[in-house]
């Protein structure tokens, strides 16, 4: 969901798409900048949350944040940008925030690793209402976070573990060589057994484009992708994940994501709580 009108609008904008949560950017997601929003404005946004009764709301940090990044100044304003944003997010009372581990670019996955942990420690007092989660990745490039194991290595590190949960992609899992589509079951346990069920928070329902295990990161519309209608629609269903928000950032504007949470619905006739 796009806060360029603000972040009332964005709410407005969910509750006509018959959708009761949404993602939001905690920036620019392409550059570095973000508005204040007015006293009157959080206002009117808490009070469509509120009336709304709206799911837990996740806000996503910026692309051009790499908390794995070796390079001085990329890191620098990665590190800027989680503690700012952790610390805004959670001011407008939003429950989760979310964020690419980051790609270590040559320097290797143990300092990679080293960094975002470091990174999340000086953002972080333990105090904050907001849980911080890592998404699972695709693998492309270098990317940290597209195996559980290295999703548990930086909450394991990190100071205040109890503040760090984990937001699963389909698309980027299936990417990784998670076969959600054949053995949705099998990598749920293994996702129990390496980081516990109690981690997840939220899920990004996504196609994807390409084939499963090919380390690429590209969203399809639900049910036009490699995983098909069927295997998401056993996701939203599964009874470990149930009670999960679920937000579609499928190629899509406002109009086609308000069609595609209707047919998601018709198709499942719940209330699962979803947004985009
Ligand atoms: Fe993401
Ligand atoms: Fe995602
Ligand atoms: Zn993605």
């Amino acid at each position: 969901m796009s806060i360029a009108g603000g972040i009332a609008k964005a709410a407005e904008k969910v509750v006509q798409m018959g959708a009761n949560t949404m993602q939001v950017f905690s920036r620019n997601p392409r550059g570095s900048g973000y508005k204040n929003y007015s006293e009157q404005e959080i206002a009117r946004f808490q009070e469509i949350r509120r009336e709304n009764r709206f799911g837990p709301l996740l806000a996503h940090a910026p692309y051009t944040m790499n908390l794995a990044s070796g390079k001085e100044s990329v890191y620098e304003f990665a590190c800027m940008a989680i503690r700012e944003d952790i610390a805004r997010m959670d001011a407008l009372s939003i429950e989760n925030i979310v964020f690419h581990p980051g790609s270590h670019t040559g320097i290797g996955t143990r300092a990679g690793i080293e960094n975002i942990i470091a990174g999340l420690d000086q953002g972080m007092d333990g105090e904050e209402g907001i849980m911080v989660l890592l998404e699972t990745m695709s693998g492309k490039g270098t990317e940290i976070g597209a195996s559980f194991q290295e999703l548990k290595a930086i909450r394991d590190g990190v100071k205040y573990p109890g503040r760090i949960g984990i937001c699963l992609d389909t698309c980027h899992v299936f990417s990784a060589g998670y076969d959600i589509v054949k053995d949705l079951d099998g990598v749920l346990e293994e996702f129990d057994r390496i980081l516990g069920l109690g981690l997840l928070r939220a899920v990004h329902l996504n196609d994807s484009q390409t084939p499963f295990g090919s380390r690429k990161d590209r969203h399809a519309r639900i049910g036009k992708g490699t995983i098909g209608l069927d295997a998401l629609l056993g996701v939203i269903k599964h009874p470990a994940l149930q009670g999960l928000p679920f937000y579609l950032e499928t190629p899509l504007e406002d109009e086609g994501h308000k069609q595609e949470i209707l047919e998601l619905r018709e198709k499942l006739g719940n209330k699962n709580s979803a947004g985009a």
